[in-house]
């Protein structure tokens, strides 16, 4: 990135920086991106993990959105059949409820209606005995039956490691760890960055006719680095997810609920043997680098969760993981709540040529990356005359792993070679036809065919190929983002961590001060995010 300059700089390696880099690049835009952390490592690892049309925006009437949230859906199940799957919701009625039955009903005609009849399929609506039959954890009294409907669910981190390595795939230059310090002016126009590699404390400077801003949250801080006065664009709100054994809540579907305790509409959703609870909605003002789940938080959802599923009786103490993000939404006029607030984008350029990008979902990066990436070309050519690339067919070009859709197909080719089933299926959701990748590295070390932990589906040979393939530089980038055995594993993993950090030191030439430093690291993030059970919640369990 020093040695020559770019067409374009991306600062933010979130979902929303990796969708402008894929567009961009795919237009033939010189591009480089830079991320301060991990690719993802943001808000967009800490996500509810659904791309959906949103129900519950019906209710704010935001139509627009949930017909362009919903045809998102449907593209993104296509380009990346592996990593977002479609899951099935049960939305349950109460009398007394905030949402009434008919309310609930007509919802879901309408969500049908704004996916164009055209989602995973229609909805149905389900009598109670019928829904005490599929859901058996409910509680039965107020009950007076249940919407099926369907959204999908995706991994998160990993669709962002998607998008940034089919960014890659077309020419981009992409960094992680290394971080925007200030902003070059040479001119009094934003021409490049000054970055500095996180890791070693080098600088160097990137150059750029066109430098955008996709940092989600910390996005008002790199606008103040061009203009010390800028006003704040964002309101942040903070959404905090808690990890149970699925067994606790014994729920087969997602389950849609509204918290006795505020009315929100929240979920349960499952996860393999795990189900996790979200999410809360907080207006936040600790730093973006800072935020993490409250007691309060976690009794906030343990408690809404308890009053549907009775028996699960949940505790703090249940609690296997918990993580906690901040929405970087619009800031609103100020008489709306925190669920209140708008899910859409806006493209704001500051006086000096600064793009920010702000607002937005997960489910719809694609066409933030496209309205991003139309207007960086169309400042390219007022620059230098150059004409207008066509748009690239992101909707149509699969994420590498989502070149097949039949996903069975592969999970038998991964078990003719001789993985358990809970392999060769973990395997292909997480990297589709790449799966096969990963076990040619089996095929040349049978010992990288081995679980990394005694029982469950991962293996060694996934460590290799996230370094290899996947960028990842540190402990928490393979067992957090990668692999998610942090949130997946009791005790975050920490049994796996010298055993991970010892293999990671072999690929990366790691000393044993650094493995040292890195497992330091790691603990003190699993420490972080149990911090809750130490503290006194504010409100009574
Ligand atoms: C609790 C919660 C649940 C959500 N659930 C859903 C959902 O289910 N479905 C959905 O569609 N959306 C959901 N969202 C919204 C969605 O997750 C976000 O809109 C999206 O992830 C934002 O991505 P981003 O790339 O803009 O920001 P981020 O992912 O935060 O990325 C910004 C990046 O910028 C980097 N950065 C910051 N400063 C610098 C710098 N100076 N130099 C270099 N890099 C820098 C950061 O390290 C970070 O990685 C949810 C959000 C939250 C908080």
């Amino acid at each position: 990135m020093a040695a020559e300059p770019v067409d374009l700089l991306v600062i933010g390696g979130g979902i929303t920086g990796a969708g402008v880099a894929r567009d961009a690049a795919l237009r033939g835009i010189r591009t480089a991106l830079v991320d301060k952390g991990d690719f993802g490592g943001g808000t967009s690892s800490h996500s509810s993990r659904l791309i959906h049309g949103g129900l519950r925006y019906l209710e704010q009437r935001a139509f627009r959105l949930v017909v362009e949230a919903s045809r998102e859906r449907r593209v993104l199940l296509t380009i990346a059949p592996h990593l977002v799957r479609p899951l099935a919701f049960l939305f349950p009625a109460y009398r007394g409820a905030r949402v009434p039955a008919w309310q609930l009903r007509a919802g879901l005609w309408l969500y049908d209606l704004l996916a164009a009849f055209r989602n995973v399929r229609r909805h149905r609506w389900l009598g109670r005995k019928a829904v005490l039959r599929v859901e058996a954890g409910l509680r039965e009294r107020d009950l007076t039956g249940a919407g099926l409907y369907y959204d999908a669910q995706t991994d998160d981190a990993r669709l962002v490691i998607a998008t940034m390595r089919s960014a890659a795939q077309a020419g981009a230059l992409v960094a992680n760890y290394t971080e925007a310090s200030s902003l070059l002016k040479p001119d009094g126009r934003v021409r490049g960055a000054t970055l500095r590699d996180v890791l070693t404390g080098a600088t160097c400077t990137a150059r750029a006719l066109i430098v955008v801003n996709a940092t989600g949250p910390w996005l008002d801080r790199v606008r103040r680095l061009d203009d010390p006065q800028a006003e704040p664009l964002l309101r942040l709100t903070k959404g905090t997810h808690v990890v149970v054994p699925r067994q606790r809540l014994g729920n087969a579907h997602a389950v849609t609920l509204t918290s006795p305790i505020d009315g929100r509409v929240m979920f349960a959703l499952p996860w393999g043997d795990q189900t996790y609870i979200g999410t809360t909605d907080t207006d936040e003002d600790a730093s973006p680098d800072d935020v993490r789940a409250t007691a309060d938080d976690v009794i906030y959802l343990l408690r809404s969760v308890n009053a549907f599923f009775p028996q699960a009786r949940l505790a703090p103490t249940d609690v296997v993981a918990t993580w906690a993000g901040l929405r970087p939404l619009l800031a609103p006029p100020r008489d709306l709540s925190a669920s209140d607030v708008s899910r859409e984008h806006r493209i704001v350029e500051s006086q000096s040529g600064l793009i920010t990008i702000a607002g937005g979902k997960l489910t719809t990066y694609r066409v933030m990356g496209h309205d991003v990436a139309e207007r960086v070309a169309a400042r390219l050519h007022e620059v230098d005359g150059r004409p207008r690339p066509a748009a690239p067919p992101t909707d149509r070009l699969p994420l590498p792993g989502g070149e097949t859709a039949d996903l069975e197909v592969l999970v038998e080719a991964a078990k003719a070679r001789g993985v358990l089933e809970s392999t060769a299926r973990h395997l292909v959701r997480s990297y589709g036809s790449e799966s096969a990748a990963v076990l040619n590295r089996v095929d040349h070390d049978r010992a990288l065919g081995r679980p990394i932990v005694a029982g469950r589906p991962e293996i060694w040979a996934e460590v290799v190929h996230a370094v290899e393939r996947e960028m990842a530089l540190r402990l928490a980038d393979v067992l957090v983002r990668r692999l998610h055995l942090f949130y997946e594993t009791g005790g975050s993993a920490a049994g796996a961590a010298t055993a991970v950090a010892a293999s990671m030191a072999d690929l990366l030439g790691w000393d044993a001060m650094r493995v040292a430093e890195e497992l330091a690291d790691y603990r003190a993030l699993a420490d972080r995010a149990r911090t809750f059970l130490k503290e006194t919640p504010r409100s009574n369990p």
